[in-house]
């Protein structure tokens, strides 16, 4: 196929499923909000109301300024042939294919991180900062730059890596036998995070004895929770922002609790956010989810082994001949559609289980603290109350507090 109505038709698609993101985010942001909640008067009065409205809009501005100047970027870079430009740069430095697909690549992630560092920065240092969120210095803020790069380069690389390894060897079955890899990897460090990940960037303390730590064992033994340790994580040193999750496969769960979170809610409410996290287990998400996944790195690798050898697709980026890696760029732009779908479902179905959890903890707590926690946490990390329905749809795992609220309530009457 002539390579210019290959780029023509690459172009359109990323075209399309930009311009579909960008009318989603301005419905969004043009959504009208109506006043607060009857059922939030405890906890937001008018002018944390007034904050909470301006706060949302900042930040929905910023991602669409920040989406805007990414998407000009890599449109520029493509009507120049710049893949093609930058490949036969390197081509002339390193004879090797695989490590100049590495390079390729490197190059591009540390371009697109440059390219977005002025946006980083206003969102930490200035947003998050003027609505009292931001407790990060400068110096934490290099310090998890360069972890992360560090850790993008060790995982991308070598991801990067195994994957041309298996084209070489395995020829035309090579993405059945990637995908199982990238499977196994994503299951080990998802196991791993808290173990190997998490203490690079934050500390984990094992939770002191008091009313917290027995109230917590309780709730696990009540709910035959196979809990290996409940620690608390110095999440302040970074945000005012309040959360918790558990993580680890089989039997060996932990519990991590942000510092944040002990500090603004009472036992009761704490307790009701467990028992959430344990609905999710109760409930099998966490294989239903590894399943998804699973299902999700199959289907792209699948159509990732339609286009790896394309020559059109490389001549259309600019390159001379054949190459894959400039296939793999390519191929992830014309994915977008496809993986915005596959994440509406996934959407979709997070979302239940988000319900489900909810209704677990109504009852294992109770749904008067877990409502009272949830209303809590939003309030305190000024989450939006009245999102767009699309915006939610396409965007959101977890449904908005109104509905989680309404869901909680009707569950705890129907029991009475
Ligand atoms: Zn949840």
């Amino acid at each position: 196929m002539n390579p210019l109505i290959v780029k023509a038709v690459v172009i359109a698609i990323m075209v399309l499923s930009y311009g579909f993101s960008l009318l989603v985010s301005l419905l969004n942001i043009t959504h009208r909000r109506p006043g607060i909640d009857a059922s939030l008067a405890d906890f937001v009065d008018a002018e944390k109301y007034q904050r909470l409205l301006s706060y949302n809009n900042e930040k929905s501005r910023l991602a669409l300024w920040e989406g805007l100047a990414s998407f000009a970027v890599l449109l520029v870079f493509l009507l120049l042939d710049g893949p093609g430009r930058l490949d036969s740069a390197l081509a002339n430095l390193l004879p090797y294919q695989k490590l100049r697909a590495i390079l390729f690549f490197g190059i591009l992630a540390l371009a697109s991180g440059m390219a977005s560092l002025p946006f980083s920065l206003y969102h930490d240092f200035s947003l998050e900062a003027r609505y009292g969120f931001n407790t990060k210095t400068l110096g934490i803020y290099i310090s998890d730059t360069i972890k992360g790069m560090i850790l993008g380069a060790l995982f991308g690389g070598g991801i990067l890596y195994l994957l041309l390894l298996c084209i070489d060897v395995f020829g035309a079955q090579f993405w059945f036998i990637f995908a199982i890899i990238l499977f196994v990897i994503t299951l080990a460090v998802s196991s791993l995070y808290t173990t190997l990940i998490l203490p690079l960037f934050n500390k984990l303390t094992p939770l002191e004895d008091g009313e917290l730590k027995t109230a917590i064992q309780a709730l696990a033994e009540k709910t035959s929770f196979p809990l290996s340790g409940i620690y608390v994580m110095n999440a302040s040193k970074r945000s005012k922002k309040s959360n918790a999750f558990f993580s680890g496969l089989g039997r060996f769960k932990k519990i991590v609790l942000f510092d944040t979170l002990i500090e603004k809610h009472p036992v009761d409410e704490i307790v009701a956010v467990l028992a959430h996290e344990v609905g999710h287990y109760k409930k099998h998400h966490v294989p239903y989810s590894s399943l998804l996944s699973a299902l999700s790195i199959f289907v792209t690798m699948a159509v990732f082994s339609l286009l790896v050898h394309s020559r059109s697709l490389s001549l259309a980026f600019g390159a001379a001949d054949t190459q894959v890696h400039i296939n793999l760029l390519a191929f992830f732009l014309l994915y977008e559609p496809l993986s915005l779908l596959m994440n509406i479902g996934t959407n979709i179905i997070s979302r239940r289980f988000e319900y489900q959890a909810d209704a677990y903890a109504g009852q294992a707590a109770s749904a008067e603290s877990a409502s009272r926690a949830l209303k809590r946490l939003f309030a305190d990390n000024l989450s939006d109350l009245y999102p767009h329905p699309l915006y939610v749809f396409v965007n959101y795992s977890h449904p908005p507090l109104l509905a989680r609220l309404g869901a909680l309530k009707s569950k705890s009457q129907n029991k009475k």
